[in-house]
């Protein structure tokens, strides 16, 4: 159920709209709108004549959401949303670019990537300390430890940190050093993990699973929602197909798909996306083309030296390169990148 308060409804009337909705047995979502208060409802919804709702002072109009999805669906925030982390949005006019190596190798590896992205506009350093590797003899990660490099190193260069979270004992840790948690494609259906994100406030970048439907996308962030933990921004990076020329077939059209449908952000990953560095331009391109919010790029100093996902992954003059190309495209559609 969802409750449109009017423009200058005060907080009494809302508060009575809440009261009645708990009182049949809803949980209630706030979001306060530039425009409009709405609350959204989720609870026993079938039973409910929206009338009942829509007579009551300070009231605009109320809606059932047949979607399955309630919170995610963008009925619930029509302006959008807007992510702030210190002074970085995500979900506003400016293309966000998130961008690292594929690991957390060594100082030297983290902290030269930090200053070159940074230098190139990037404003989150991305890294992963646990790796989900398909084999379990590959490289796993630096653990801690590397969540310890790439913080010193995003701090020295005014950067965030997002990182991957693999499993729900690690929260404690990447809490500390992370601004951003990511859910990878592996997990995205972890919902045990997803309930647990879900219980703290921190922004969480939910990775579309390798064989996801866009509704399971945005179901698993109604996981997240439905614990409170509103800042939740989403991720296309491509998904298992019949093709075999890439590693994975990147849905641009779910970008657009996921703005019509929901108010969350959204940015690309063309890195995985593709697996392969010589797509990651035009797909870089066509992401910010079609409305993403952020790209999500792996860097490394080295790239065929890297301890994963090498093939994928530009070396610092192709980072630069994209981030030109990124920069037409986006003031093409009326961003800044
Ligand atoms: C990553 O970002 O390095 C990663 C493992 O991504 P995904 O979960 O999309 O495979
Ligand atoms: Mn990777």
């Amino acid at each position: 159920m969802l409750v449109v308060m009017q423009q200058g409804a005060t907080d009494e009337q809302i508060q009575r709209v809440i009261d009645r909705l708990v009182s049949l047995g809803f949980t209630v979502h706030r979001s306060t709108g530039v425009m409009h208060t709405v609350l959204g409802g989720v609870g026993p919804v079938e039973d409910m004549d929206p009338a009942d709702f829509e007579v009551m002072d300070g009231v605009k109009e109320c809606h059932r959401i047949v979607s399955p999805y309630k919170l995610v669906s963008r009925h619930f925030r029509p302006q959008g949303t807007v992510i702030k982390i210190g002074d970085v949005e995500i979900g506003g006019d400016h293309v966000v670019t998130m961008a690292g190596p594929c690991s957390v190798e060594s100082r030297e590896q983290i902290e030269c990537i930090a200053a070159i992205v940074a230098a190139q506009g990037a404003k989150v350093l991305r890294g992963g300390a646990f790796k989900p590797r398909s084999s379990p003899y590959s490289f796993q990660g630096l653990g801690e430890e590397g969540l310890k490099l790439m913080r010193a190193a995003a701090d020295r260069h005014g950067l965030l940190v997002v990182s991957e979270i693999m499993d729900h004992t690690q929260l404690p840790m990447l809490l500390t050093y992370a601004d951003i948690l990511q859910i990878g494609a592996r997990n995205m259906q972890n919902f045990n993990l997803l309930r647990e994100v879900g219980r703290v406030r921190k922004p969480v970048l939910l990775k579309r699973g390798i064989s996801a439907t866009i509704e399971e996308l945005l179901l698993a962030a109604e996981y997240i929602m439905s614990g409170g933990n509103y800042d939740v921004i989403l991720c296309e990076r491509g998904i298992r197909t019949f093709e075999t020329y890439t590693r994975n077939t990147m849905d641009v059209s779910a970008i657009p798909v996921v703005k019509k449908l929901s108010h969350l952000p959204i940015v690309g990953d063309p890195s995985h996306g593709t697996g392969r560095r010589d797509l990651i331009f035009p797909m870089a391109r066509a992401a910010v083309a079609a409305g993403a919010d952020g790209l999500l790029v792996e860097v490394h100093p080295d790239p065929d030296h890297a301890a994963s996902d090498g093939a994928q992954t530009l070396n610092p003059a192709q980072y630069a390169e994209m981030m030109q190309q990124v920069r037409s495209i986006a003031s093409a559609v009326g961003r800044s990148a």
